[in-house]
């Protein structure tokens, strides 16, 4: 039999309110950074093309990562990322690194290290010795943005996260994400997109999370999706039963998911989640 080979991509959460002025133009995104993904799923492998996929969203600046990644409160830029090779079981990534333009490359380079989650320091250091881009993803609007909250603080769902799952045709699957985290968290916080909780896959399925970081850690949502496919549940009802369980605690968060199968499988409690994937007939379909 064939493997089917299959790429899921998305750009966070957006409100069920916001209008098509806002959607189509990550629709276009989207489009073309899947088609660009499928490139390399088609001639390279799951890893390297979640890598690619992950890297092209973090340099649009619609999305909270990279380019696009949003400030915590002490007005500084921290950016994560996470990247789970399910064939090697072998986990990589980035906690909070600064003045990195694609935290993503670092993780991908880090897999063949011996030391694999760094933070800021060992970023720096990791970054500079193999030569990655310094970048500061600050733009004046977004400082400005920073400056005026913190004299009149409000409610607001800013955040957002990218990420991709795939498997190829030897039947590898890999997990990417990466993020800016929340708008205005405290100084250091930590999301859940570097750690298993919000990325991960084996050998059955391949999971990126989204959403109040929090509540994914709370969950280990990705492994406990990731665990249940593994343990003999389809991804179907492995998404089901995990959102089921998470709807019932009120969590906010969505999910992409791919199974070994080349199964989709795209799921949230609120909001609205930005993803984009091929449908079995080839057609480029989004989830909003
Ligand atoms: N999960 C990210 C965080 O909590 C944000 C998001 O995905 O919206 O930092």
């Amino acid at each position: 039999m064939v493997q089917r080979i299959r790429l899921v991509i998305h750009g966070g959460l957006i409100d069920h309110e916001d209008g098509e002025e806002s959607r189509q133009p990550r629709r276009e995104a989207l489009q073309q950074i899947l088609d660009a993904g499928y490139q390399v799923l088609e001639s390279q492998d799951a890893l390297q093309a979640v890598i690619q996929a992950c890297a092209l969203l973090e340099d649009n600046p619609l999305f909270n990562a990279g380019t696009g990644a949003t400030i915590q409160r002490d007005g500084q830029f921290r950016l994560s990322s996470g990247l789970m090779d399910g064939n090697r079981q072998s986990f990589s990534g980035v906690i909070n690194g600064r003045l990195i333009k694609n935290p993503i490359h670092l993780a991908g380079k880090l897999q063949q290290f011996e030391d694999r989650l760094l933070d800021s320091t060992g970023v720096e250091i990791q970054a500079r010795s193999l030569g990655l881009e310094v970048y500061d993803p600050g733009t004046p609007e977004l400082v400005n943005r920073w400056a005026e909250f913190r004299f009149t603080p409000r409610f607001t769902r800013s955040h957002g996260t990218v990420g991709a799952v795939a498997v190829d045709a030897q039947g590898k699957l890999a997990a990417a994400t990466s993020t800016g985290g929340r708008f205005m968290a405290g100084a250091g916080r930590v999301s859940d997109s570097c750690t298993p909780a919000g990325n991960y896959a084996d050998e059955s399925c391949a999971v990126s999370c989204t959403g109040h970081g929090e509540d994914i850690l709370d969950e280990a949502l990705a492994t406990r999706i990731v665990v249940r496919v593994g343990d003999g549940l389809s991804l179907e009802a492995a998404v089901e039963r995990s959102f089921h369980e998470a709807k019932e605690r009120s969590r906010d968060f969505a999910a992409i998911c791919v199974d070994l199968d080349g199964n989709a499988h795209c799921a949230e409690t609120l909001g609205l989640l930005v993803a984009a994937y091929r449908n079995d007939a080839g057609a480029f379909t989004t989830t909003f």
